[in-house]
């Protein structure tokens, strides 16, 4: 039910368990095409994604003030895939019989239902939303202005007046990039002003007055704290960001999808019943919260927060903290890096 990106990572990662000729998959959506997003997951290589990576760093850079830093990611790479390289594979694996329509209910015969459909019941409201919204440019230069092996996740050295605002740059080559305007606020912008904040950056940052503009991505994925009910009936669960699996303060969800998807499975091939994993510890959320609640009420002390914590630890432990997976010790000491007062303000507000 839905047949956009999650369905697509469910998908293959079943063919990966039980063999693509062993399954039967149905995608029911009302789109014959998936609007194509670019989609970037960092950690370990993905063997069923090996033929959808584009581009491919090992080396971060982050920048504020009038400074940067560079990392080098040791047991890790950042993968970038896009909605369309997914599908290719797919289409290349699995025999998908597709729908092009609506879906209301589970067709009746199914083993089991996923369902990516906007979600309406949850567990808790959300609490805050804000939202997460950029604007990119993929430009060719007329000179060399980029290195291809480092990608910047994270560059607050523009205009944070109106939002908590960065720009993200995915080189492909020396003069070919995807530069895009991230912010976090509680509205979209107009595309002017992702724009002026572009051009400003290519000139003054990058030091380009010549380029072309040859494709653009405008984007926007919600910042919330609730968590949807994810079991809509019996074999019939919800999938993606529908279920709540967009991780709230970064937007990432490719590598949080295909970590369900296999929990999912196993734990079917163990029990024979289908059921949703459990979620990560409930700490997590509170991070999630107190980090929204800065961007919420005190967003220009954000760029210094993610600043100091790429600065000052290892940026593989900010990656797997990121992800959900270190250990509360670790967490200890990424916090006590940090400035503390924004965070204790944020405990006790609502
Ligand atoms: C521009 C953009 C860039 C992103 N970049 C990244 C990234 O770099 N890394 C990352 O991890 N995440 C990223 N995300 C977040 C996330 O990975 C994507 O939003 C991803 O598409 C979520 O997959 P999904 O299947 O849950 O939702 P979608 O891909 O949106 O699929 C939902 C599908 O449900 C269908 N549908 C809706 N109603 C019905 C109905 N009644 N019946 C049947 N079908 C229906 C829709 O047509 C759609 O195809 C990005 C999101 C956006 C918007």
């Amino acid at each position: 039910m839905g047949g956009g990106v999650a369905a697509h990572l469910y998908a293959l990662v079943a063919a990966s368990r039980w063999g693509a000729s062993n399954i039967d998959v149905t995608m029911v959506d009302p789109a014959e095409h998936a609007p194509d997003r670019n989609l970037c997951v960092w950690g370990a290589p993905i063997p069923m994604l090996e033929d959808a990576v584009i581009a491919e760093w090992r080396t971060l850079r982050f920048g504020y003030s009038n400074a940067t830093i560079v990392r080098d990611l040791t047991h890790v790479s950042y993968r970038h895939y896009s909605a369309q390289s997914i599908r290719r594979v797919v289409d290349r694996t699995i025999d998908v019989h597709r729908i092009i329509a609506r879906s209301d209910a589970p067709e009746p015969t199914s083993d089991v239902s996923l369902d990516s459909r906007p979600n309406a019941a949850f567990h808790r409201p959300a609490t805050i939303s804000l939202v997460q919204h950029f604007h990119g440019w993929h430009i060719r230069t007329a000179g060399s202005v980029f290195d291809p092996h480092v990608m910047t996740m994270m560059d607050f050295r523009t205009d944070q007046r109106n939002g908590v605002c960065f720009v993200y740059v995915l080189p492909y080559s020396e003069n070919e990039a995807l530069v895009e305007c991230t912010v976090f606020s509680a509205h979209e912008w107009d595309i002017a002003d992702y724009e002026r904040h572009l051009v400003t950056y290519i000139a003054d940052v990058l030091k380009c007055d010549s380029y072309d503009v040859l494709s653009t991505e405008t984007g926007a994925i919600p910042m919330c704290d609730a968590i949807p009910v994810r079991e809509r009936g019996h074999r019939w669960l919800a999938i993606g960001s529908a279920a709540g699996l967009t991780k709230p303060t970064t937007g990432y969800t490719v590598a949080r999808c295909i970590r369900d998807a296999e929990e999912m499975i196993d734990g079917y091939r163990a029990t024979g019943e289908w059921s949703v994993p459990p979620r990560a510890h409930r700490r997590f959320d509170l991070y999630d919260r107190l980090l929204l609640r800065i961007i919420r009420d005190e967003p220009q002390h954000v760029s210094h927060i993610l600043w100091t914590l790429f600065e000052r630890n290892p940026v593989e432990v900010i990656l797997r903290f990121l992800d959900e997976q270190t250990t509360l010790r670790e967490e200890i000491r990424l916090f006590w890096s940090l400035p503390w007062n924004p965070f204790l303000r944020a405990l006790f507000r609502r």
